[in-house]
């Protein structure tokens, strides 16, 4: 059973991989499964860089398999469909998000929450249900049950709008779930990253007042002026965070490296909800006092069930959410990660994979 990655399924694939934790990539050949009767196989013409993507490809996570594919923010036109397809047809646009599996029968996938689903699959780098290794949008094709594909609306821009299949659902369903999409609500954003970004346009379009909570004033200028923010507050500057305490109905907390969530307590009126959705490898501190003082909740959440997914890219796609992109090709990979590990990007690299990603010279060819 041990196939090597080029030869375990029958239809040849490639894309760029890392082999080990250095998080080094080069090109990869590997395969994908025959479309199922159930299945929707797809041409990848753009996937979008998260941060996870970076994570992963050095197992800061402790869950990487070797070698990885990232890429979970896919878009691109249907190739072929299993005769059972009802979604989507050949020609069509879709997207597939960080999911790529479920059991679909447990309490969490009977409500649509297949992101809480404790036998999830992960669309790269995580066991497939036949043992084989799943393989994200660093790729050429991709394949998937029609179950976890996306129809992607005529209006929405494929590249520009990759980023919303985890970026956008990550930051949309909290603020879903939690309450925070009423119109004349107060609602802060701490990160102004990939997913900060997407989280300010989408409280900006559910008619709230955004303000931003960054350690850097650098920022003040393009989170009002470009994105739409009403109001920025430096969270080291204790006079405007003491003026702003006890102002906003809830926050959603982008950030991924340690950082003090005490401060953005005082910032919660009572009732108030602080949403984590960024994953510091390191516990955050919290004491009881300012959240029984005020009821107040602290609460995470990851990623968006199917059904949430696609009503978020069809909002999206209404409300003209679209995040601020750099397009880049496939081979500027490398120091895309490193310039992502500093934050220089505004405020997402997306791959243009059908204009860069070439299939490796074929060696016979050369006579090696
Ligand atoms: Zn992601
Ligand atoms: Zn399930």
């Amino acid at each position: 059973m041990a196939e090597s990655p080029e030869t375990e399924h029958p239809v040849k694939a490639f894309g760029w991989a890392a082999r080990d934790t250095s998080g080094v990539f080069s090109p990869f050949k590997f395969s994908r499964r025959e479309t199922g009767e159930h299945d929707v196989q797809f041409k990848v013409l753009y996937c979008g860089v998260c941060h996870s993507d970076l994570h992963m490809v050095k197992n800061e996570w402790g869950m990487t398999h070797y070698p990885i594919v990232p890429g979970h923010e896919i878009v691109g036109e249907v190739t072929e469909v299993g005769s059972k397809v009802k979604k989507v047809k050949v020609g069509d646009k879709v997207g597939v998000g960080c999911l790529v599996g479920a059991c679909r029968e447990c309490g969490q996938c009977a409500d649509n929450l297949e992101n809480y689903c404790p036998k999830q699959i992960l669309t790269y780098s995580f066991p497939d249900v036949d043992g084989t290794l799943t393989y994200g949008g660093y790729s050429n094709l991709m394949v998937a049950n029609e179950h976890f594909i996306i129809r992607w609306p005529e209006n929405l821009p494929l590249d520009i709008g990759a980023p919303l299949l985890c970026a956008g659902i990550t930051t949309y369903s909290p603020l879903r779930y939690f309450g925070l999409d009423k119109p004349g609500l107060k609602v802060g954003i701490v990160g102004l990253g990939g997913l900060g970004h997407v989280a300010v346009k989408f409280a900006k379009a559910f008619g709230t007042k955004v303000t931003v909570i960054s350690t850097s004033l650098s920022k003040k200028e393009e989170a009002i002026s470009k994105l739409g923010a009403d109001e920025f507050l430096v969270s080291r500057d204790q006079e405007q965070m003491q003026a702003a305490a006890g102002t906003l109905d809830g926050i959603i907390d982008t950030v991924s490296a340690a950082h003090p969530i005490i401060p953005l307590l005082s910032l919660l009126k009572p009732h108030g909800k602080l949403v984590l959705v960024g994953a510091p490898e390191k516990p955050l501190e919290l004491p009881a006092f300012p959240l029984i003082q005020g009821r107040k909740i602290v609460a995470g959440t990851t990623m968006g069930g199917i059904k949430e997914t696609q009503e978020m890219i069809d909002f999206a796609a209404k409300h003209n959410v679209l995040p601020d992109v750099e397009m880049i090709p496939i081979d500027y990979i490398n120091t895309a990660m490193e310039r992502l590990l500093k934050s220089d990007v505004k405020y997402r690299f997306v791959i243009d994979i059908a204009k860069s990603l070439k299939p490796e010279e074929d060696c016979h060819r050369r006579s090696c």
